[in-house]
């Protein structure tokens, strides 16, 4: 049987297949230190998980409304309002199964054959995958660890043709860890508005920054730019939620319909009780987020300093997120085993082989001379892991 040509183009998510890999490695009972991960190590908090019972011993688990339960809608919009003074009606809200969900309904609905879409690179695995499977041409605006891995405004004019039709932002940013200030964030909104394009804003890590440092969302910038802004979120991240599958997105009444209703004849709602536990996260307590992203910080300065004192690495320092992206092409043409290093894969290799540490490739982020660490694990693995490295890069000649 001959698979659609889409399915054929498609390839698997890289960051869930080498989490994959590491937990069927520990499972055989290999040690492996796992730095694959993007999802928080600690546990829901109980409030959430509670709620959800609650809802479960109530009879909560039938369908739904298809863009998610008024209760829910009602909480993003007040959450939204609390911590950024922004205004959404419900008409402007819709809940899907995960902020990867909320994204492809959005390609779906609005990108087609013939439509650019601008990514900044190193770009998270699934922003090309979802715009080529809805037909649309991935256009990459490179960007560097000198400039902070952030986008220069001169390099983006340049890219925008006639058939540009939206700009994805993704900050703090997996996996740089970067992120824009409002200043920063205004000079894009510009050239967003002067050309007519849409603005696509991921901000599922918003509330993992570090060193005191705030986050402003694009929409926030002015009425006129929060028109042309879709703003993506969800509970995944700040609430250690990642296999309920709650995300959001705040935006223009027209295209958070037509994702209604892509998601009416694919999922219908999403779970009716992971709704009820993501209210009570928006709803209840803030304290645990303060308490995890504290933590987050520790480890980050801790992998930060350890990979900047190995000869051949340089870590570029997060301001957000729970990555690191440090660059590796001071290996390239190194030899282990007989084998040269010539790529982020071999490296890769090389790290799970001799050291039983596994990292996702930065070609996968379209940047080959790097490798992505997900510190969202324990600070004893963390140490263990860097550890690890730092004897197996010693060996390499
Ligand atoms: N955007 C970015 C940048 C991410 O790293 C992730 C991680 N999974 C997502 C979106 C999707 O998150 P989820 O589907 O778990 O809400
Ligand atoms: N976003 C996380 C990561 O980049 C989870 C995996 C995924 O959804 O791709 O590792």
């Amino acid at each position: 049987m001959k698979l659609a040509a889409r399915a054929q183009r498609l390839k698997p998510s890289a960051t869930l297949a080498i989490s994959a890999k590491a937990k069927a490695l520990k499972a055989e009972g290999i040690d492996v230190v796992g730095f694959g991960a993007g999802e928080p190590d600690f546990d829901t908090p109980d409030n959430i998980k509670e709620e959800a019972i609650r809802a479960i011993k109530e009879g909560f688990t039938k369908y739904t409304p298809v863009g998610g339960i008024d209760e829910l809608k009602n909480a993003i919009i007040s959450r939204l309002k609390e911590d950024h003074g922004l205004e959404y009606a419900k008409s402007e809200i819709i809940v899907s199964c995960g902020a990867k969900h909320v994204l492809y309904n959005l390609s779906q609905a609005l990108f087609e054959e013939g439509d650019e879409v601008i990514i900044p690179s190193p770009y998270w695995v699934s922003y090309p995958e979802q715009v080529t499977l809805a037909g649309a041409t991935p256009v990459f605006i490179e960007t560097n660890e000198e400039e902070g891995f952030k986008i220069d405004p001169d390099r983006l004019r340049r890219l925008i043709t006639k058939k540009t039709k939206a700009i994805i932002l993704n900050y703090p940013c997996n996996p740089t860890g970067a992120t824009y200030t409002e200043e920063e964030l205004k000079v894009i909104a510009e050239i967003a508005l002067d050309a007519g394009l849409l603005i696509v804003s991921d901000e599922i890590y918003e509330k993992i920054l570090y060193n005191g440092l705030t986050h402003t969302p694009v929409a926030k910038l002015g009425e006129d730019v929060k028109k042309i802004t879709v703003l993506v979120n969800g509970v995944s991240k700040s609430y250690s939620m990642t296999g309920w599958r709650i995300g959001y997105a705040a935006g223009d009444k027209r295209i958070i319909e037509a994702m209604s209703n892509l998601q009416g004849q694919s999922t219908s709602n999403p779970t009716s009780i992971s709704q009820r536990a993501a209210v009570e996260a928006l709803k209840g307590p803030q304290d645990e987020v303060r308490r995890m992203v504290l933590e987050f910080e520790k480890r980050k300065n801790y992998v930060v300093e350890r990979l900047n004192s190995i000869p051949g690495f340089r870590c570029f320092n997060p301001q957000g997120a729970f990555y690191v992206f440090p660059n590796i092409s001071g290996f390239f043409g190194k030899r282990y085993s007989g084998k040269e290093i010539r790529s982020s894969v071999d490296f890769t290799e090389f790290l799970l082989e001799e050291a039983k540490v596994a990292v996702v490739p930065g070609i996968e982020f379209g940047a080959d001379g790097y490798i992505r660490i997900s510190y969202a694990t324990s600070m004893e693995e963390i140490e263990k892991g860097m550890n690890r490295i730092e004897e197996a890069v010693g060996k390499l000649r």
